[in-house]
């Protein structure tokens, strides 16, 4: 009889396609090698007591922002791995608007070394689509996609890597489709955002947190964009996926572009349909630019049947962390601050919570969180999921744990987070990542450099 290194036992693992089931998981190496019935004879060298707890596929998490290299007084690669490994997330693929942002090569190549020495979860890179020329090297070396911004302004959205202009677009989506790697954007109309910004200061609003949350997340800057993206994938054929898609247009139009079978998938992030116009009132710039959609009944309905019925494909975290001295900006020059929020520290627990609520089945906040992600990144069934073979990328839920937020006991370099005073149900006990605990109880056991890169795979 083979000796495994450990054996999961007494816990209720979820099965794909299945939901929760009383097994027993048994792991070699890095890999889950057998899942077994309760008792079923096999020998450990190590057991963990999972009885209570729900064994669930670690979060693969396609938008984080890492701040390194160049805005590493918000993050690194070694704080927002512990977050994310505290929060449940094994895999994480970061974003290239850093300092220099990752739109060359050479750029691209050093940051993978600043993350292999520090990244405590596996790790995946967005390099920035912005150069047509560097498109057909960067998949030679190991990019694992490409990201456009279509919005501009002051940092995060930093102009240098914005494109707005349909014909440049398209020559970008053509050469990225020739790599077979997704194209990520965040979708946006600049143009008629400013308009709606000059209104708002005519009509005599204050360039708060308040009026830019109300402009940025108006429903048709988003949905027009989207049809654009929509248009540009059938003339190129390139692999689209949007991001921070909460307009209730935008969702509908993705639905159909789907059903006539364009290769279209879309991501949102908790933020814009948790956070409300209380919390905006009570957090200010924190929870930036959140509340609106939360008022928007229609919209609101829009979203959650999207996310039970596979119209919206994941959930991801764009975790983006900013100090709190520079989101206090916020209260009187909006246009000219940081807007974003750190989110990894209780990223699957904000999703627990909905499941819990009943607004969202288990099942299927494992496909958003973890599954889905897994196939756009090429990565299923290595990650994602749970069977053997696969790689043991796990978490400990205690599903009925409650706790109240707040901003103590956080990894992510700036200490707070936008959920304060929110009360969570379902907590991260553990989590392991290829066959090693990398965090207990919020302790971080997991060492720098553990993470491994993952490569783009062409589909
Ligand atoms: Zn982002």
């Amino acid at each position: 009889m083979p000796t495994y290194k450990t054996r999961i036992s007494g816990g209720s693992v979820y099965v794909p396609g299945h939901g929760l089931s009383s097994l027993d998981v048994l792991i070699d190496g890095e890999v889950v090698q057998a899942l077994v019935r309760p008792g079923t004879e096999a020998e450990a060298m190590e057991t963990i007591d999972a009885t209570g707890r729900w064994v669930l596929p670690g979060i693969i998490d396609t938008h984080a922002h890492t701040r390194e290299p160049g805005y590493t007084h918000k993050e690194d690669f070694f704080t927002a791995s512990q977050a994310a490994a505290a929060g449940g997330v094994t895999t994480m693929f970061d974003m290239p608007n850093v300092e220099p942002p990752t739109d060359t090569v050479d750029a691209y190549l050093e940051k993978r070394e600043l993350a292999d020495a520090k990244s405590i979860i596996d790790w995946g890179h967005w390099v920035a689509g912005t150069n047509e020329k560097e498109i057909a090297k960067f998949a030679a070396a190991g990019a694992s996609g490409f990201k456009i911004f279509q919005v501009s302004g002051a940092y995060p959205h930093d102009p240098r890597l914005a494109v707005n202009d349909e014909g440049r677009l398209l020559r970008i989506f053509r050469e990225i489709e020739k790599t077979g790697l997704p194209c990520l954007v965040h979708p946006f109309d600049q143009s008629m955002f400013e308009q709606l910004t000059a209104e708002a200061f005519a009509a005599g609003k204050p360039p708060n947190y308040f009026t830019f949350g109300e402009v940025y997340t108006t429903e048709q800057i988003w949905a027009v964009a989207v049809n654009t993206l929509i248009s540009l994938q059938s003339l190129s054929g390139v692999r689209l996926h949007t991001v921070h898609t909460h307009s209730a247009a935008s969702l509908h139009l993705i639905r159909a572009a789907k059903d006539r079978g364009q290769r279209v998938s879309c991501a949102v992030d908790p933020k814009y349909y948790h956070l409300t116009l209380d919390d905006l009132a009570k957090q200010k710039g924190r929870a930036c630019p959140g509340g609106f959609i939360t008022e928007d009944a229609e919209r609101m309905a829009t979203i959650w049947k999207s996310l039970s019925d596979g119209t919206i494909d994941m959930i991801d975290a764009d975790h983006a962390p900013h100090t709190l001295e520079e989101i206090a900006l916020l209260d009187t020059d909006a246009w000219n601050a940081a807007m974003g929020s750190p989110q990894y520290d209780w990223q699957y627990s904000i999703t627990l919570s909905d499941v819990a609520a009943g607004r969202l089945s288990l099942r299927r906040a494992v496909e958003l969180l973890a599954e889905e992600p897994a196939r756009f990144t090429g990565l299923y069934p290595k990650k994602g999921v749970l069977l053997p073979g696969s790689d043991a990328d796990l978490v400990l839920v205690d599903p009925n744990e409650t706790r109240v937020l707040t901003d103590d006991g956080l990894y992510t370099k700036v200490g707070w987070t936008p959920y304060r005073d929110w009360t969570i149900t379902g907590v991260v006990k553990a989590t392991m990542l290829r066959g090693e605990l990398i965090a207990r109880d919020r302790e971080i056991l997991g060492k720098a450099g553990y993470g491994q890169y993952v490569s783009g795979v062409p589909q």
